[in-house]
């Protein structure tokens, strides 16, 4: 028996599931009894497609991205980094060698020192994607952490990584921060926008504060 309380009905109609490595989420179904995962478990592994899943830890959630040699990760979340990356070993082998950094905020930057060293070690360098906005927006915050080593044109661009398109759209008007961006592995049809609505919450109430 859970002695968790019992969770408020979803404010959108969705049908909740226990989260499965193996199973794909159907449209429409969320991850049932989150916050109590998150609080629990060491991290919380959802597979969205072929090659995707979702990984959440201490209520931080980011999107990784299995190629046919290596990991693309969408998002360095600070302080989560041994959780996410055994949700990664979890499921692959492979290493993890492409990071993207969703906007400039230090709670998702902020474990990239761990990401870079790993790829060294293993004699490579991490490859970094964040937009040109965001690499103004470390210049002006005199940020501590490593710049993007692929920058991407704001608002609209794109990158490869082993076969996978993943496109870049900044949003017209600031919405979190001024660099902040929608993530599209466009073929697997899956967006990482960090900040922005938090599940199970309705949209912009509390941390995810936005004006638009
Ligand atoms: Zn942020």
């Amino acid at each position: 028996m859970s002695d968790a309380p019992t969770p408020a009905p979803s404010t959108v109609g969705a049908t909740y599931v226990e989260p499965s490595a193996t199973e794909l989420l159907e449209p429409g179904r969320k991850i049932g009894d989150l916050l109590h995962r998150n609080v629990t478990q060491p991290y919380v592994l959802q597979r969205l497609s072929e090659r995707a899943w979702w990984v959440q830890a201490s209520n931080y959630g980011t999107v990784f991205y299995i190629g046919d040699d290596s990991v693309l990760v969408l998002d360095a979340l600070e302080g989560v980094y041994d959780n996410v990356t055994q949700a990664v070993a979890s499921v692959t082998e492979k290493p993890i060698t492409a990071v993207v950094y969703p906007h400039y905020h230090a709670d998702h930057i902020g474990d990239i020192a761990k990401y870079v060293d790993a790829a060294e070690a293993r004699g490579k360098p991490l490859r970094i994607i964040g937009s040109e906005k965001t690499r103004q927006s470390m210049e002006r915050a005199n940020s501590s952490f490593p710049r993007p080593t692929d920058v991407l044109d704001w608002p609209h661009d794109r990158f490869e990584f082993e076969g996978a398109t993943i496109e870049l759209h900044g949003f017209e008007w600031a919405a979190h921060t001024d660099d902040h961006a929608a993530w599209l592995l466009t073929e697997d049809r899956i967006i990482h926008s960090s900040d922005l609505i938090n599940p199970d919450q309705p949209p912009f109430w509390r941390f995810a504060g936005n004006e638009r």
